[in-house]
């Protein structure tokens, strides 16, 4: 045992309804997700450290408070990380990764306010900081295999100029594009339009060149075949939607997973904000073979990895 990693499964799920409602608890169950069974100092890293007690109650100090022998400092579980950043309960923040890593369509800030007993501010920061846990890793490997792609657009229907189409394409719309693999990963983006020189930009960097790409026959996708990829493609225009196994309905199953989440649960999401709201819903794909509490566990994990590169000059608490 060395680090919070060996907690048992059935542990994790039966402590996080726990942890949900009882600020102790939220506290202990953070505390060995972090260290395990050997509680370090996160100040000089020595594990001479002890719990602070209520001189009176004898019961657990009440900012849950922990002492080094070594270095004298006095901290908490929060210090390092997202946690620290604000003073909202700990058991709030249990709950709120909770909700967001169970719940296939996301959970809106509104919701957590509303069960938290907490200010829409305060939801909201909770919520952005748990989508940008859960953004991609920038080393991660590039996709590989048999890989579906497919652009597609979300947001407002409302057309930006008068005398365009209502619909998709020429629209205040959002173009996104989404790689997947079969029976594995996915990485979505937006992106800023759909021309071959983005679309295949986003496939260089997302998918790994020994791969296998299938596409419809949007023009953006047209030479793919020259850039090293095995590249083969469904006409929808004359219902030849599935051949053999070539298809995108993956793809598409995704987008439209995506969309009725942001219709469904955000109303709605400005293009500026989009992205954010595509890491939930991607981590919640990427990480569907998990159960409920690995997946929570793995974005509160997360949460501590990228404390110092959240940068949003707007937020404070
Ligand atoms: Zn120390």
């Amino acid at each position: 045992m060395e680090n919070g990693h060996n907690l048992s499964k059935s542990a994790v799920i039966e402590n996080i309804p726990l942890a949900c409602s009882d600020e102790l608890a939220a506290v202990e169950f953070l505390e060995k997700q972090r260290w395990g069974s050997t509680p370090a100092c996160v100040k000089c890293g020595s594990v001479e450290v002890y719990k602070m007690k209520d001189a009176k109650t004898g019961e657990r100090n009440s900012r849950y408070l922990w002492r080094c022998r070594d270095c004298k400092e006095q901290y908490t579980v929060r210090i390092g990380t997202v946690y620290e950043e604000s003073r909202i309960e700990l058991r709030h923040w249990c709950y709120a990764f909770w909700r967001a890593c169970t719940s296939k369509k996301g959970v809106a800030a509104l919701e957590i306010k509303r069960h938290c007993q907490i200010s829409y501010k305060s939801a909201l920061f909770l919520m952005n900081r748990i989508r940008f846990a859960m953004a991609p890793d920038p080393d991660a490997p590039k996709l590989k295999g048999v890989i579906e792609c497919d652009e597609t657009y979300i947001g407002p229907r409302k057309p930006r100029y008068k005398g365009t189409s209502k619909h998709g394409r020429g629209t205040s719309k959002t173009p996104v594009f989404v790689a997947v693999e079969r029976q594995g990963q996915l990485c979505r983006r937006v992106i800023a339009d759909v021309t071959a020189n983005t679309l295949q930009g986003a496939i260089r960097e997302e998918v790994d060149r020994r791969s296998r790409i299938i596409t419809d026959e949007h023009r953006g996708y047209l030479g793919l075949e020259n850039k090293f990829y095995k590249h083969e493609t469904v006409s929808h225009g004359t219902y030849e939607f599935v051949r053999r196994d070539v298809h995108t309905n993956t793809a598409e199953s995704t987008h439209a997973l995506v969309k009725r989440g942001i219709v469904g649960i955000y109303h709605n999401v400005s293009r500026e904000y989009l992205h954010r709201y595509l890491w939930q819903f991607d981590f919640m794909w990427n990480t569907r073979k998990m159960n409920d509490g690995e997946r929570t566990v793995l974005a509160m994990k997360a949460a501590e990895g990228k404390r110092l590169m959240y940068q949003e000059p707007t937020q404070s608490l």
